[in-house]
């Protein structure tokens, strides 16, 4: 039996720590896609391996329907450190079920059907959060998925407030696309799509699996436009490498959200470990630190690879380099001639996500890296 989703990459890994993987061998990689952005706090931070492994001896799991310690810490961790007046959370284990949830539960509160989507949004691969993907080669295969869903250019308040109308459940959008090529939205835009949609009487989406946990420089990425939403998703990074996500919502949501559940929905371990995760990153002052080392990679990317990339952008440490169609080529060299890890963002932007700890020297050995690769 052989897994058939993924396409394997020739370097069989081991072990992890702080912002490097090894491979079988011992070879040493920098880390710098974070495994997907789901260790914020990288490989084997004592904080989460203590709190899962108390845990683990103490209750493995138990249902939802059961009052437990680390779920509840959980709650109340997130729901003081979302923006007012977001208070409220429902827990499952992947993006995509977070927004899943938040699609569902945005219909049932509003009682209406229409959803709006941006062109190069990416929310997952089940079939709501799929029917919200712009790319038509994730969708093709399993059409039709759900209807009423309209896609408008990302970015553009005009054509945001010609899609939202009455009839509208929710408008779901990530503040940074990260799939769709590294691009971050005006705040202008963002405080459009709050007004737009609350005069609308629909939810506003923020899909922040991505953005989410310090990486662009403030725990919630709405929280540097200074914008609530309605709904926040969470998963990746949320329990540094446990599967998890949440979907956090006002109270209007909450107390309409029909009846939606899973079996799973926040396990004492992974609690535990999203708890930790939650804590260390408030307390080591994590999303400053993205934030500071977010600017100075790229302005250390900027300088060195100058006119030879299209463009370097993004928010604290999710950053994208524009490289052309040579993305593949460059990420299979970073690899393989200078052990570091990167992501795509579609077919010509290099993607630069590491653990939210990472230092200056980090910084400097991947600056170095991309500019042996791209110059
Ligand atoms: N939303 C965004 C912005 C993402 O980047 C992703 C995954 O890359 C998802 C949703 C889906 O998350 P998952 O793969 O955990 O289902």
């Amino acid at each position: 039996m052989s897994g058939f989703v993924f396409s394997e990459k020739p370097i069989p890994i081991e072990r992890g720590e702080g912002a490097y993987l090894y491979d079988e061998d011992g070879n040493e990689y920098l880390d710098m896609g974070a495994s997907y952005a789901c260790v914020p706090l990288g490989h084997g931070h004592p904080a989460i391996t203590e709190a899962v492994t108390e845990q683990f001896e103490r209750l493995t799991y138990v249902q939802a329907s059961y009052p437990n310690a680390a779920r509840t810490a959980l709650y109340e961790r997130l729901a003081e450190t979302a923006p007012d007046p977001i208070d409220k959370v429902w827990l499952c284990n992947s993006g995509t079920e977070a927004n899943e949830a938040a699609l569902k539960f945005a219909r049932a509160a509003t009682g209406e059907s229409k959803l709006v989507a941006t062109m190069q949004g990416f929310h997952g691969r089940t079939m709501g959060s799929l029917a919200t993907t712009w790319k038509s080669k994730y969708k093709e295969p399993y059409e039709p998925l759900i209807g009423d869903v309209e896609f408008v250019p990302y970015d553009d308040a005009d054509a945001l407030a010609e899609a939202v109308d009455d009839d509208t459940a929710g408008v779901i959008v990530e503040p940074v696309q990260g799939e769709g090529g590294i691009n971050p939205a005006s705040t202008e835009y963002l405080r459009a799509a709050r007004e737009v949609t609350e005069d609308a009487g629909a939810a506003l989406i923020f899909d922040e699996v991505q953005t989410g946990m310090g990486r662009t420089g403030a725990l919630w990425n709405c929280q540097r436009a200074g914008i609530t939403p309605d709904i926040i998703t969470s998963a990746k990074g949320l329990a540094n490498g446990l599967p998890m996500g949440a979907t956090l919502c006002r109270d209007w949501i909450a107390e309409n959200y029909g009846s939606h559940a899973s079996t799973f929905s926040g396990g004492p371990v992974v609690s535990a470990a999203a708890g930790a995760t939650v804590q260390t990153v408030i307390e080591d002052g994590v999303a400053d630190n993205a934030a500071a080392m977010g600017e100075y990679l790229q302005s250390e990317l900027e300088a060195a690879l100058g006119d030879e990339v299209r463009e370097v952008r993004g928010e604290g440490l999710l950053v994208g380099v524009e490289v052309g169609r040579g993305a593949n080529r460059a990420l299979k060299e970073l690899a393989m001639n200078h052990g570091v890890l990167a992501l795509p963002a579609g077919r010509t932007v290099v993607r630069l996500l590491p653990p939210l700890t990472v230092d200056e020297a980090h910084v400097d050995e991947v600056v170095d890296a991309m500019e042996a690769v791209v110059t």
